[in-house]
């Protein structure tokens, strides 16, 4: 960070501003109590309300994420909100009637899996009312820290607007969409083989599956005759009792000779059919390999292509379920090492491997997870696929590489969504079934919301066959069923009124990479099936957070930071300079307190820069008269200009850090290192009132301009400086106008300006090489430049005399083509006489 500190230094280096200040302001700006002043000022102002009602500005909606409460604020979140927020505040500056919302995801496996270890239970141990009621008091506790956190990062979220999963009135409108996709042919009920996490007992979706590389031993079993027969090498020797068949490749000579024959299974003494499939890798163990039901998705399919028997070797809870009284009731890994022992006894094992193997895991437990087959609920996604695709194509993606996420993963879907769950914490599936018949009963709209785990069914009898013998569902849905639906929720739906039309589809949808494999997806495949259209316009996708080792942030790599620490210590507004200018946007950030530090830093100086100019500006606001510009003020507001239309441009194709660097680098370089010094003179008493309020009003200009492009990366310290101008025209810095470059400013104002800063810069350098200070005064300065310039540098003589306090002013033309006198990079030679 040397280009930081050389900053920094600099800085210190200059003549201390304000030093000479009468203003009432305090001296160093507190960023604890004045941010958390100015928290409480948008509070009791209601500055972020979004108004349903507003009919002169245009609605900007964000689907915002609603994350899991699990009460930890991480700086991985915080990134995420930061983005969202600058958005959300460029917009409404911008004329927007911004639709900010914040709700939360309570339902689902983490707050049940949490609730189980807190109170040290499993989630059958208590009854099932009780088990929720714990998890909607933690989840309360939870959301209570989360919302905190968000506040004190200063996000902008019109709390009016909050929802929570877990209340009635939102479940009652996941409930509708279940029965509006059954009734429109989306959803089924069937058996077919999940994924499933024997530890949480429930299924899990193909998204909740987490590959991870674990080391394995393979063993090589002998099947059939013990003479003879065939060897098989196989990781999982517990699904010996449900191998239902042998796989071979056509083409591997050894076996070509009992493909169609069966064998049998040692142990157990099924037979098995060898079938031959070009999916076998002949290189693999000893080239034939055992199909079970289910070791993995390949037996899954071979089951099914090949018409093999299904025998369920494996119980919810992952135990052994053979009616073999030595291995009954085992769990999966001491069934391993029992059935291994017992073939070893018989000889039936030759040899064991280590091998490297690629193990599917449970996303919140991280146990393998196994495949079972029972009912369960699925979506038809997988006939979705082309149109997710399209609709991908049609959308804006920032980064435009996240598109590709979207599209390659449900490309690799080859299951449907399954979207029951045997767990407790979730909406109940809206179904009761008759016993009798197998009929699907779903209640009417105005029953929602229903929980058919307790209540009697709708309807007394059966619709089809009479029977009064009904059950209720006892699943309830996937998480992602709630979730996945917040777009339209927030709209108003079911309600399709005006107001739908102003927030759907969203304008943003805000997240991390590594949930538009899920939460996009998921919002896409629903919204396709309910509206026939895609819920968002733009996504606007950010990386995840490294650790300041450069490794991805884990609380077990000891570079796990806590979002609230880091706010508490260094303030949100130097927090979210460090989100804003960390990386561009869509690539992984480290984490670094020294980018901290530096925004930290920017903040005192624009504190001093404001502290400086408040001190030398009249109480009057000075109009602009543009007769009364010097060729400095013109370069300042011209370059102004230049600034709001790159920060602009900027906001516009959410490239934060360019916004961010372009307003830090205006702020200290052109209006405090150039500027101030240039004009510094000219604030001295007696001089000409026309040119002091020049530049009273070049300044006044410059820091206001500042501090509204400021205002969406550090809403506080912008709203701070904001209100030392008693004159303005709104409430908050948060409900003005985005400036507008002004468009009367030439080219040739910033050329001659910047070249006449240049030569003073040069000539200061040349004053402090002779040992003089900045302020002392000389007698005469000779400067020699090119033709061209001499009449630029006379008309400005006043100018230079003051600022380098010189008596008199000599310009001398460089003889033609002596390039030598000039000095390398500038257009001068400078000579000072004391
Ligand atoms: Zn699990
Ligand atoms: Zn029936």
């Amino acid at each position: 960070m040397s280009r930081l500190e050389s900053k920094a230094s600099e800085d210190s280096s200059k003549t201390e501003l304000g030093s000479s200040l009468n203003y009432t302001l305090s001296k160093s700006y507190d960023s604890v109590t004045e941010e958390a002043n100015w928290r409480e000022y948008w509070r009791q102002h209601d500055i972020y309300h979004f108004d349903p009602h507003d009919k002169s500005r245009k609605a900007f909606s964000i689907d915002t994420p609603p994350p899991y409460p699990s009460g930890d604020f991480h700086v991985g979140n915080a990134l995420n909100w930061c983005y969202i927020d600058f958005v959300a505040r460029y917009k409404r500056m911008r004329g927007f009637n911004v639709h900010f919302p914040q709700g939360w995801d309570c339902h689902g496996l983490p707050t049940e899996v949490r609730v189980e270890q807190t109170f040290k239970i499993r989630k059958n141990d208590v009854p099932p009312d009780q088990f929720v009621e714990m998890c909607r008091k933690l989840t309360g506790e939870y959301i209570a820290k989360m919302k905190q956190s968000m506040n004190l990062l200063g996000i902008s979220s019109d709390w009016a607007l909050e929802y929570k999963t877990m209340d009635p009135s939102y479940y009652k409108l996941t409930q509708l969409s279940f029965i509006e996709l059954f009734k429109s042919g989306h959803l089924y009920r069937g058996e077919h083989p999940v994924n499933w996490c024997p530890r949480d007992e429930t299924a899990i979706a193909e998204a909740e599956v987490v590959y991870q590389e674990r080391k394995g031993t393979l063993y090589y079993m002998r099947f059939g005759d013990p003479t003879g027969g065939i060897e098989i090498a196989s990781t999982r020797p517990e699904l010996l009792a449900a191998c239902v068949g042998i796989a071979v490749h056509p083409k591997d000579e050894k076996y070509k000779t009992i493909v169609g024959k069966t064998v049998t299974v040692p142990i157990f003494g099924q037979k098995a059919l060898v079938i031959s499939d070009d999916e076998v890798d002949p290189r693999y163990g000893t080239g034939a390999v055992m199909i079970c039901t289910f070791g993995d998705k390949t037996d899954v399919r071979w089951q099914m292509k090949y018409h093999l028997p299904v025998i369920k070797a494996l119980t919810e809870n992952g135990r052994l379920s053979v009616d073999d009284p030595r291995f009954k009731g085992l769990k999966a890994e001491e069934a391993r090492k029992k059935i291994v022992a017992e073939l070893q006894a018989k000889g039936r094992v030759s040899k064991t491997e280590t091998t490297q193997q690629n193990i599917g895991t449970c996303w919140r437990c991280q146990t393998p997870v196994e495949i079972i087959s029972r009912p369960q609920w699925f979506m038809k996604t997988r006939d979705m696929t082309q149109k997710v695709v399209d609709w991908a194509g049609k959308l804006v993606w920032v980064p435009p590489f996240s598109k590709q996420r979207l599209i390659d993963w449900a490309e690799s879907l080859d299951w449907d969504w399954v979207i029951s769950r045997q767990r407790i914490f979730a909406t109940p599936i809206p179904v009761w079934y008759c016993t009798k018949c197998g009929t699907v009963i779903v209640p009417e709209e105005s029953k929602l919301p229903v929980d058919p785990r307790k209540d009697t069914s709708p309807e007394e009898k059966c619709p089809e066959c009479g029977s009064s013998e009904l059950r209720g569902e006892m699943d309830v849905l996937d998480t992602w069923m709630d979730s996945s639906i917040t777009a339209a929720i927030h709209a108003g739906w079911p309600n399709k009124s005006d107001l739908f039309k102003q927030l759907f589809p969203a304008d943003l949808q805000p997240n991390g990479l590594d949930i538009v494999r899920t939460w996009d997806y998921y919002l896409m495949v629903r919204s396709l099936a309910l509206f026939g259209t895609a819920p968002y316009k733009t996504l606007l996708i950010n990386g995840m957070v490294k650790g300041t080792d450069g490794r991805m942030m884990h609380k077990s790599y000891g570079n796990y930071v806590v979002a609230d620490e880091a706010i508490k210590k260094a303030g949100a507004d130097a927090f979210r300079q460090w989100a804003a200018a960390g990386g561009s946007t869509g690539y992984d950030i480290p984490f670094r307190w020294n980018e901290l530090e530096y925004g930290k830093k920017f903040l005192t100086k624009l504190w001093n820069v404001t502290r400086f100019i408040l001190a030398n500006t009249a109480e009057s606001i000075p109009q602009k008269n543009l007769s009364t510009l010097s060729l400095i003020d013109r370069w300042l507001l011209g370059s102004l200009h230049n600034l709001t239309k790159e920060v602009s441009e900027a906001f516009e194709t959410f490239q934060f850090n360019t916004a961010l660097e372009a307003i830090r680098n205006f702020t200290w370089h052109a209006l405090a290192d150039d500027y101030l010094e240039a004009v510094k003179h000219r604030l001295q008493l007696g001089r000409d009132q026309a040119d002091l309020k020049a530049t009273q009003y070049c300044l006044r200009e410059a820091l206001l301009t500042i501090c509204k492009l400021l205002a969406p990366i550090c809403p506080h310290m912008s709203e701070a400086v904001y209100h030392q101008f008693p004159s303005t025209a709104t409430k908050s810095v948060h409900q003005e106008s985005w400036p507008e470059p002004d468009q009367t400013l030439d080219e040739a104002s910033i050329r001659n300006g910047k070249l006449l800063l240049d030569l003073i810069a040069h000539a200061r350098r040349e004053k402090s090489a002779k040992g003089l200070s900045l302020g002392s005064n000389i007698k005469r300065i000779v400067i020699s430049t090119e033709a061209e310039h001499l009449h630029l540098l006379k008309e400005n003589e006043e100018t230079i005399l003051r600022t380098l306090k010189a008596d008199s002013m000599d310009l001398e033309r460089f003889p033609p083509n002596s390039n030598q006198a000039k000095e390398p990079g500038t257009g001068f030679k400078v000579e000072i006489v004391a």
